[in-house]
């Protein structure tokens, strides 16, 4: 079956979308609208079809999806306008500002029977399946701890998202693909907890960084952390299980494992630093540990618009489903709160 789709914003997330559709022979690009001239000239430029407004693209009945991919705070006015056209939707992430916005959009899906879903496409990065698969496997024991965080040193990019109308700042930006990933590891354990802090390092106005922690009921705590002044990165993945630790350093590379094998060590030898002597942090005996390299597979990121596709044909469910969508939007709505009362925040009991 072929299906055809409309984009609403023609800018760098756009483009992307187009390049890969491009690689589908069941669906196709009917046209896009952006609001500034200079990238409707731009899509034009790519032999791409531009629609003279909003309305005239909702207009269209050869479109059947559209694609939301404009700065954040205009997702769900859109949205909910190609829903009340009869178009199924697509957003990008994050799908709104708030609960209350993304229960509006929900409410206008029930309403009008049309699909709604979000472009959490971080579901597929290799490094995040591969952790997830480790931490499933048990082969470290019973995890105890996560530590997920992405740095980087250049602040904020220069357009909206240094705008918090706009919806901007990193909580938004990044967080929520941190947050959409952790949530998959115990989807069924409750999140007690979160206790976070944002940084202002390059902007007063958004976020350009925060740490936050997630206390769930398995008694797990997950440390999220995004960082625009970071000069030195820490890893992208640490994971501590009662038996083990894995690592992943960063974007492409491998996941590092050490674990105990079971021997014990009764003859440590402490270690002497300059001003003092340790047993308890001694470092292992080669022959109480092994340390292995997992390769990271990439996970094929088609699968989300072939599954969007599959759910139009009624052969699948969603993927993304929205009540996991809600989930990730409440812990981010926490993570301001905690920030601003300095207080932990009881979530889900
Ligand atoms: P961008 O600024 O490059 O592009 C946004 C475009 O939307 C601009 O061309 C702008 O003119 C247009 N626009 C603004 N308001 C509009 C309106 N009311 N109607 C039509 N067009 C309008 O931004 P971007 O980086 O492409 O980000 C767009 C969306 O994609 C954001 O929600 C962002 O969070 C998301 N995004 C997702 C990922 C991902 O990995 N999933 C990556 C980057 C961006």
């Amino acid at each position: 079956m072929k299906h055809t789709l409309a984009m609403v914003g023609f800018g760098g997330m756009a483009g992307w979308h187009y390049d890969l559709i491009e690689e589908f022979e069941d669906l196709t690009v009917a046209g896009v609208w952006d609001i500034k001239e200079e990238q409707r000239e731009l899509a034009r430029s790519k032999e791409i079809h531009v629609y003279g407004s909003l309305k005239e693209l909702l207009a269209d009945p050869a479109v059947e999806l559209v694609l939301v991919a404009t700065p954040n705070d205009a997702h769900k006015e859109i949205a909910i306008r190609a829903m009340e056209a009869g178009k199924h939707v697509i957003s990008e992430k994050p799908v709104t500002l708030s609960s209350k916005d993304l229960r509006e959009m929900m409410d206008a899906a029930e309403r009008t029977g049309m699909f709604f879903t979000v472009h959490q496409n971080r579901r597929w990065d290799g490094d995040f399946l591969t952790v997830k698969k480790v931490i499933e496997s048990g082969s470290l024991g019973e995890i105890y701890r996560v530590e997920s965080r992405v740095h980087g040193s250049r602040g904020i990019p220069g357009d909206w998202r240094q705008e918090k109308e706009r919806g901007g700042g990193m909580v938004l930006d990044w967080g929520v693909h941190l947050l959409d990933q952790i949530m998959l590891f115990f989807p069924d354990v409750k999140l007690q907890t979160v206790y976070a802090t944002l940084t202002h390092v390059t902007n007063h106005l958004v976020d350009d960084g925060f740490t936050a922690d997630l206390g769930f009921a398995n008694g797990v705590h997950i440390l999220v952390e995004v960082g625009t002044s970071n000069f030195i990165n820490l890893p992208r993945w640490y994971v501590l299980g009662s038996n083990g630790s894995a690592v992943i350093t960063n974007w492409g590379q491998d996941m590092q494992v050490v674990r105990a094998v079971g021997k014990t060590e009764e003859d440590v030898v402490p270690v002497r630093t300059a001003a003092g002597l340790t047993k308890t942090m001694a470092p292992r005996r080669d022959d109480s540990i092994c340390t292995e390299e997992v390769m990271v597979e990439g996970g094929n990121v088609k699968e989300f618009y072939q599954n969007v596709m599959a759910v139009l044909e009624k052969r699948e469910e969603s993927i993304i489903k929205l009540s996991q969508v809600m989930r990730v939007m409440k812990v981010m709505e926490a993570i301001f709160e905690s920030d601003a009362t300095r207080q932990v925040i009881n979530l889900e009991d």
